[in-house]
């Protein structure tokens, strides 16, 4: 016998428990503003997700997949539908491979890695989030990004009711982006991901190398190059770039850094030759670092808008205070967009997905 799923059935007998109204979505995200979702539907299962999505197309409303609302400006008018908010959790660890479900904290799992002894993750220490997000935005940091580890992830198809696990390949991964991104139709249910045992320490991104200057030999007792180490280093770091989230909203770097085909970099660099250029483990080209453009540049570093502004310690990350309204965020950011396209001749596109 065929067991259908509620998507493929058409139906559910039972709605999920879990709708609520006119919800403030601010609190739901790492910026803290923006205005209230029409229905938000807490899913702990995939049954519970395929319910929520009929729920969507019974209302004949749109449907926005919520993660830990760290990549997410949600505009004043707040989203004029049903925002599914993903808590589908569990880990397991089978052998070398990690695998956990799409609502678990991707830095939880960070920490469990580095626990168990294994290496591939640790560079992305300390990034908020879930692992679904993860996986769709193809995060990155300190040289390392997740396409580098990915082995498969489980998704389904929103549209059809199928699942399937799309391999590494078929993710379809590039800077912050991914199948997933271009495709909202596809929800992140799990992802597996492929660690090693052996220690595999890549320090060589500059604030890293500058802690771990001369390594000592690997895999000896004491060695200060271990994965508890790098992981310590990579959150200590990391501390004095972004905003303290206890303190102001923000969602990390709020534009993509510029990816050129290497003859352009280099045509840039000649006009500014201090502008360091760094090769990008998740894409081919060459990465514009727009922070050190924004600053040394075009002079806006604290640039504001209201209650936003370029944070100063990292002019690529708004930072947002209490109470301040998303439409200043949004204000901010068309600003730098039009100086930098005027100055700079270089087109950005924000890394945050404004709701
Ligand atoms: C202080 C700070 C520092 C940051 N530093 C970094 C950094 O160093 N590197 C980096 O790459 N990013 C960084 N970010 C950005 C952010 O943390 C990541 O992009 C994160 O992976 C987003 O995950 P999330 O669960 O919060 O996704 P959300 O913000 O909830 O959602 C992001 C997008 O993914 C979709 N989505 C979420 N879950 C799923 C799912 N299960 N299936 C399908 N679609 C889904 C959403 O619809 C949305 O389009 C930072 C953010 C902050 C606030």
């Amino acid at each position: 016998m065929i067991v259908e799923s509620p998507l493929q059935r058409g139906f559910c007998y039972t709605y999920p428990m879990d709708i609520q109204e006119n919800v403030s979505l601010g609190p739901l995200t790492t910026f803290q503003i923006g205005g209230q979702a029409q229905f938000l539907i807490t899913v702990h299962s995939q049954e519970e997700l395929e319910e929520a999505i009929i729920f969507a197309k019974a209302k004949s409303l749109p449907k926005l997949i919520l993660g830990g609302g760290s990549n997410i400006l949600v505009s004043d008018s707040g989203f004029e539908g049903v925002v599914i908010h993903i808590h589908l959790s569990g880990v397991e660890l089978e052998e070398d491979t990690l695998i956990a479900g799409a609502g678990e904290q991707w830095d939880a799992l960070v920490e469990r890695a580095v626990t168990e002894g294994l290496w591939g993750i640790e560079n992305l220490s300390a990034i908020p989030g879930t692992v679904g997000g993860a996986v769709v935005q193809n995060i990155g940091a300190y040289g390392a990004a997740l396409s580098e580890v990915l082995r498969w992830a489980e998704v389904l198809d929103t549209q059809t009711g199928d699942v399937t696990r799309y391999t590494n390949e078929q993710c379809l991964f590039d800077y912050r982006n991914s199948i997933f991104k271009q495709n909202p139709d596809l929800v992140v249910l799990r992802a597996a991901f492929n660690l090693s045992r052996e220690p595999k320490p890549n320090v060589s991104y500059k604030d890293l190398a500058a802690l771990f200057s001369s390594p000592p030999r690997l895999g000896e007792a004491g060695s200060s190059l271990n994965l508890q180490a790098i992981r310590e280093a990579v959150i200590g770091i990391r501390k004095g770039k972004f905003p303290d989230l206890s303190i102001e909203g923000t969602a990390g770097s709020f534009f993509k850094n510029p990816i050129l085909p290497k003859a352009e970099a280099d045509a840039l660099k000649v006009q500014y030759p201090e502008m360091p250029l760094f090769a990008m483990p998740e894409t081919a080209g060459v990465k514009v670092p727009l922070a050190w453009l924004l600053d040394h540049v075009l002079d806006l570093k604290g640039a504001s808008v209201g209650g936003a502004r370029l944070f100063e310690k990292q002019p690529l990350v708004i930072a947002a205070a209490r109470n301040t309204s998303s439409n200043d965020v949004q204000e901010l950011a068309e600003k730098v967009k039009r100086e930098v396209k005027e100055k700079l001749h270089l087109e950005i596109e924000p890394e945050v997905k404004i709701i």
